[in-house]
């Protein structure tokens, strides 16, 4: 292997056993594009049925935040784009609250599918799905995940914890990325009372994508 080259496993049922990485991370748009198309082509669960378009993630390839929520609802189901609907427009505030825009970071779900109804995910899809976001978490490799409600961050976190017990703490996880977990941005916009949290938790966000230091006194 060449020196200033990473070796990345990724999943060989999704056909791509492993890819190397340039320096100049040039190819991480490629082995995302690669892995659209092989989500593009998924019926592993039923929810291929039901769907209106697959929705595998947007943003940058070489973000150093990457978003993780549970499923497509319906917005996201009609334009095949995360994050879009009022949920979205949320999200994309308080992000631009703390200095950043959607076009820095990178926005994925657990779920490549929208669950009718938008009803909670099932064990089974999230185990026939999950292989694919691990795949984008391994491609872009982002200094920060940031899991948004508590199926994205069971799944990153691994362990069943009240997501109470989750936020306001930063977490290691198996990619090498520290963790942040905040609310779901539809359940802030259910519960307006939530957003001073979520606006601590992208403060918290914020403080460890630039390293620095969690001084929980100067969070808003
Ligand atoms: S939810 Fe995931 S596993 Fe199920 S069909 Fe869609 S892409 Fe495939």
């Amino acid at each position: 292997m060449k020196k200033g080259r990473q070796l990345v496993w990724l999943s060989e049922e999704l056909g791509i056993e492993e890819a190397i990485l340039a320096e100049g991370q040039a190819d991480k748009a490629e082995l995302l594009e690669r892995l659209r198309q092989e989500v593009f082509r998924c019926q592993k669960c039923r929810l291929y049925k039901t769907k209106r378009n697959y929705v595998f993630g947007a943003g940058n390839p070489y973000a150093e935040i990457m978003f993780v929520g549970e499923a497509p609802g319906g917005e996201e189901d009609k334009q095949g784009i995360p994050f879009v609907g009022r949920a979205g427009k949320l999200l994309t505030k308080l992000l631009e609250e703390i200095g950043y825009t959607r076009e820095q970071v990178y926005i994925a779900n657990v779920l490549k599918c929208r669950p009718p109804q938008n009803r909670d995910p099932r064990q089974d899809e999230i185990a026939a799905c999950s292989p694919y976001l691990d795949s984008q978490i391994k491609i872009i490799q982002p200094k920060v995940l940031c899991a948004l409600g508590r199926f994205a961050a069971v799944f990153l976190l691994g362990k069943q914890i009240p997501l109470s017990q989750m936020r306001m703490k930063v977490h290691e996880t198996r990619y090498g990325a520290k963790l942040i977990v905040t609310y779901h941005p539809a359940a802030v916009l259910r519960n307006p009372r939530l957003m001073d949290s979520a606006r601590r938790d992208f403060a918290m966000l914020k403080a460890v994508v630039e390293g620095e230091g969690i001084d929980s006194s100067r969070l808003p």
